[in-house]
């Protein structure tokens, strides 16, 4: 589908789509823990925020008909099911509805169908619905259409691919249908459970860990709680890691750090019964030069990684949220591509490579002498004038994450990628500076080349993306 309230006229300015309301008054600014309920008053004649959650199983009854990433192979059992976990926000007549889903990635245009279905479910308009996948490598890709010309066992997928949007719905209508008064609290909290993964030799970048790369070292938590008796409607967190500690290691499904993370919270919050109030859930964030810690190290290994997430989550202390306006403010970027070698060049390639579908096809690009654009949504939700949460596209580097949370004009500033879709890497400029010694997502001849589109992206789009997260938390202040 189009996000048919977003003209395609001028598509770099950023527009904004804004329901104004008087602003209510503020709550005490008391901290507690996960948890417990705050005490709030409010003025009787002013809009209430209401939240709700929803969660539904999106591990299909066979998942033999699974394709892995991690392990390279069909799925051969369960380790921990996935699960697609929507939280809705209404503030007066504006809802918007987060969706975290335990997936490797979906492309653009399987995101706006999924997009679809959870707004024709809940009414809910499609540019106020973000869907994140988590990343999980023990968890499928949905709709791999181009992967599926090389790989034909991945176009069992496809079965999964038409189930899932009804699931997705079905999240996002349980939490339409659990909307009650709420109380938002957020708070961070540091810890560091992933490790930057570019490692620059004397010729060039290796995936290899490295200490002293970027990585965004805490994690994010934004809970709601019923103002009626405290109960937790939602608890949703955020890091910035691949879920990649399983990976190879097994060929059972598996949410990896997050899924477990949460298997362990809800152990913690529920004294060990399993019965519990809420849903926990989360979104990665710009982790795409990071990998969890240890890769490759097992599901043992993930089990500990998970408890240590869901320790961090559950020591961090939340503030309370001055309830406000629910605001949303978009843009849609073009990305340029960097031009392909020359066609003597692409020619030589294919001709060491004759059976090489990527080759082949840069060659086609250029012979063609053209080369697209990557679309590029960023979108900015607020709640109140305290909370932002900024979703990228595609898989950002970490740095992307540092640079809004560093130029955010709000108080609590969550940034998600893996959202709007995912089909490409956002690398830095400094990144794509390297050319061919950039690595694994920086390089022509890495990610790019194995990509839907085949190309590296071009060095501004640094400075494009850093404008335009700007300009949509900017809009949002008014
Ligand atoms: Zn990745």
């Amino acid at each position: 589908m189009s996000h048919s309230a977003q003209p395609e006229a001028d598509a770099r300015v950023p527009r904004i789509s804004r329901r104004t309301f008087t602003t209510t008054a503020a709550t005490a600014g008391m901290a507690a823990a996960v948890g417990l309920a705050p005490a709030v008053a409010r003025a009787a004649t002013e809009p209430e925020l209401r939240a709700g959650a929803g969660e539904v199983s999106i591990t299909p009854p066979e998942v033999s008909e699974l394709f892995l990433v991690g392990p390279n192979k069909m799925a051969t059992g369960v380790n921990d099911p996935l699960f697609a976990r929507t939280l809705v926000l209404e503030y007066g007549s504006t809802r918007v509805a987060i969706v975290t889903t335990d997936l490797l990635v979906v492309h653009m245009h399987y995101n706006d169908e999924l997009v679809a279905a959870a707004s024709r479910a809940t009414g809910i308009p499609a540019e106020h619905v973000v869907i994140n996948t988590q990343h999980t490598h023990s968890a499928p890709i949905p709709r791999l259409v181009a992967a599926a010309q090389e790989r034909p066992e991945s176009w069992r997928d496809t079965e999964y691919s038409k189930w899932l949007p009804e699931q997705i719905a079905a999240s996002a209508k349980a939490a339409v249908d659990d909307l009650q008064p709420a109380q938002l609290r957020a708070g961070r909290e540091t810890t560091q459970i992933g490790m930057n993964r570019r490692y620059m030799t004397r010729t060039h970048v290796t995936m290899t860990p490295n200490p002293h790369g970027a990585i965004v070292p805490w994690v994010d938590t934004l809970g709601a709680y019923a103002k009626s008796d405290g109960k937790r409607i939602a608890v949703l967190f955020s890091y910035a890691a691949h879920p990649v500690i399983i990976h190879g290691t097994s060929t059972l499904v598996s949410g990896d750090f997050p899924g477990l993370a949460i298997k362990r919270l809800r152990h913690r919050f529920s004294g060990g019964t399993g019965e519990l109030d809420g849903v926990f859930m989360f979104a990665q964030g710009c982790g795409g030069n990071i990998n969890g810690h240890p890769l490759r190290g097992g599901i043992d290994a993930c089990s500990v990684v998970g408890g240590e997430l869901a320790w961090a989550v559950s020591r961090t202390q939340l503030a309370d949220l001055p309830s406000g306006p629910v605001r949303v403010a978009s843009t849609e970027l073009e990305l340029p591509f960097q031009d392909p070698p020359s066609v003597a060049e692409c020619q030589k390639w294919v001709d060491k490579f004759p059976e090489s579908l990527p080759h082949r096809e840069v060659l086609e690009i250029a012979k063609r002498g053209r080369v697209g654009t990557l679309r590029y949504p960023i979108r900015a939700i607020s709640m109140g004038d305290e909370l932002c949460i900024v979703t990228l596209a595609h898989e950002p580097f970490c740095e992307y994450q540092l640079f809004a949370v560093e130029k955010s004009p709000f108080k609590h500033t969550l940034v998600f990628g893996y959202v709007h879709g995912v089909e490409q890497y956002i690398a830095t400029r400094s990144a794509y500076e390297l050319g061919l010694r950039g690595g694994y997502e920086a390089s022509p001849h890495g990610h790019a080349l194995q990509s839907k589109h085949r190309l590296a992206l071009r060095p501004e789009v640094e400075e494009m993306i850093h404008e335009s997260t700007v300009g949509v938390m900017k809009q949002l202040t008014g």
